[in-house]
C-alpha cells in the first residue's frame, strides 16, 4: 500500500519567475507532484527546508555522514543558494545578471562559474530549439508583466511589442569560452528563470553527494532530484497528477532512481484578459505568450537543470513540434494537453519505458 506523504503544489510568489497567481486552479493543476512514502518507515527521514528564489526548497535525507549535523548541512545549502541568487537573480539589482543586463553596449563581462555554465547551456539549447527557448527573452517577460516589472491585466500595444522584440534574440549574444566572458550588445536582458531552479537543485544534490549523503531528495519550487533510496529501501517516487477539477487522479508514478523531474506549464503563472489566458511562458519567435493547449510538460532527466530548461522549451514548442523534437533526442517527456473539458496525455517512448519499468514487479 502506498500513502501520500507530501505534496509539491504549494508554490508561492517567485523571485525568479514571480509565481503569484496560484489559487485553486494551480492546486488541481496538472503536473502537481506528490511524494509517495510507504506505510512502514522504520528509519526517520530528516527534513530541512527554507525559502529561495521566491519559492520554497526542501531536502530529505535518510543518512547523515559522520561529522555533519542537520544545522551544518542547512548552512551549507543556504550559502550555496545565496551564491546562485547573487549571480542569477534578476530580482536583485546588484546580482551579476542584473549588472550585465544594465551594462553599456559593447562591454564584455567575466562571468562567475555558475552563471557561465547556465548561460552556456541556455545558449546551446536556444540554438537546438531554433529559439523556442531563449535566455534573452527577458524584455518580453517583463513587458507581459511576468518579470520584476509591474504586472498587467491586458496585452501590450503592437508597437510597444515590436520595439521590445527587437531587443530579444540569443544570436545577439557573443561569448568567449577561453576566459568565460559574455558581450552585452546593448539592451539585452538575460532571464534564466526557466533553468535556474533546476540548476540549483543539481548544485544542492551534488553538494550532499559530495559530503557523503547517499539517500536524498532535493526539491526547489516543484523541481526535484533524487538519489539512493528511502529508509525501507524503496525508491523515491513521485506521482504526476492529472488536472481534473475536483478530482485527484494520479496519472503516473515514477521511480526516481538517480533521476530529476521538472514541470512547466501555463497554470503556474498567468493573467486573464477577456476569454484569453496569457501565460508567463513566451514564444520568443512571436513575442506572444504560448497560446496552444499544452497545460503542462514534465521532463525526466538525470540532471534537473536540463529537465527544467527542456520542460520550458517543450511548452513553447507545443505537443506536435515538441514530441518530434523530444523523440529525436530520446527524451523522457509527458505532455498534458487540454482537449475540450478533458486532459489528454502524450508520452514519449523514453518516458513510457521508464514508467513501464516501474510498473514491473
Ligand atoms: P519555467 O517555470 O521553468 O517554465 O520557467 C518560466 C520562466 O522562464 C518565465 O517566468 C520566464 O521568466 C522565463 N521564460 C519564459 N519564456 C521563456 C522562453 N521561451 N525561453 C526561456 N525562458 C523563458
Ligand atoms: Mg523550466
Amino acid at each position: 500500500m502506498i500513502s501520500v506523504a507530501d505534496r509539491f503544489s504549494s508554490r508561492r510568489a517567485d523571485g525568479f519567475a514571480q509565481r503569484t497567481q496560484q489559487g485553486l486552479r494551480a492546486l488541481f493543476a496538472v503536473g502537481a507532484l506528490w511524494l509517495l512514502a510507504s506505510c512502514q518507515q522504520p528509519q526517520q527521514i530528516h527534513l530541512i527546508s527554507g525559502e529561495t528564489m521566491g519559492t520554497t526548497w526542501s531536502v530529505k535525507l535518510v543518512d547523515l555522514p559522520s561529522g555533519a549535523t542537520l544545522t551544518s548541512v542547512r548552512e551549507d545549502i543556504e550559502l550555496l543558494l545565496e551564491t546562485i541568487n547573487r549571480q542569477m537573480s534578476t530580482y536583485r539589482p546588484d546580482s551579476d545578471i542584473s549588472r550585465f543586463n544594465q551594462a553599456e553596449a559593447g562591454s564584455w563581462h567575466a562571468l562567475p562559474a555558475d552563471f557561465w555554465r547556465v548561460i552556456r547551456y541556455s545558449l546551446q539549447l536556444a540554438e537546438d530549439t531554433g529559439g523556442a527557448f531563449d535566455p534573452t527573452v527577458g524584455p518580453l517577460v517583463n513587458l507581459w508583466g511576468f518579470g520584476p516589472d509591474p504586472k498587467r491585466n491586458e496585452p501590450p500595444a503592437a508597437a510597444e511589442l515590436a520595439a521590445i522584440q527587437a531587443r530579444v534574440g540569443y544570436q545577439r549574444l557573443s561569448w568567449r569560452e577561453a576566459d568565460q566572458v559574455l558581450l552585452q550588445p546593448g539592451d539585452a536582458y538575460v532571464d534564466l528563470s526557466a533553468v535556474a531552479k533546476g540548476y540549483a537543485v543539481d548544485k544542492v544534490a551534488d553538494l550532499l553527494l559530495g559530503i557523503g549523503v547517499e539517500n536524498l531528495l532535493v526539491e526547489i519550487g516543484g523541481e526535484l532530484r533524487a538519489h539512493g533510496v528511502k529508509p525501507a529501501g524503496q525508491s523515491w517516487k513521485v506521482a504526476i497528477e492529472k488536472p481534473l477539477p475536483g478530482v485527484r487522479e494520479v496519472a503516473h508514478i515514477v521511480a526516481m532512481n538517480d533521476m530529476a523531474i521538472a514541470t512547466s506549464g501555463d497554470y503556474r503563472n498567468y493573467f486573464q484578459a477577456g476569454e484569453r489566458r496569457y501565460s508567463h511562458i513566451i514564444d520568443p519567435r512571436t513575442g506572444h505568450p504560448v497560446s496552444h493547449h499544452v497545460v503542462s510538460v514534465s521532463v525526466l532527466h538525470p540532471r534537473c537543470a536540463e529537465a527544467d530548461a527542456l520542460a520550458t522549451a517543450l511548452t513553447v514548442m507545443g505537443v506536435e513540434e515538441g514530441m518530434v523534437w523530444a523523440e529525436a533526442r530520446q527524451l523522457a517527456v509527458l505532455f498534458m494537453v487540454q482537449s475540450g473539458s478533458t486532459v489528454e496525455e502524450h508520452v514519449s517512448s523514453a518516458f513510457r519505458r521508464l514508467t513501464a519499468a516501474e510498473a514491473r514487479p
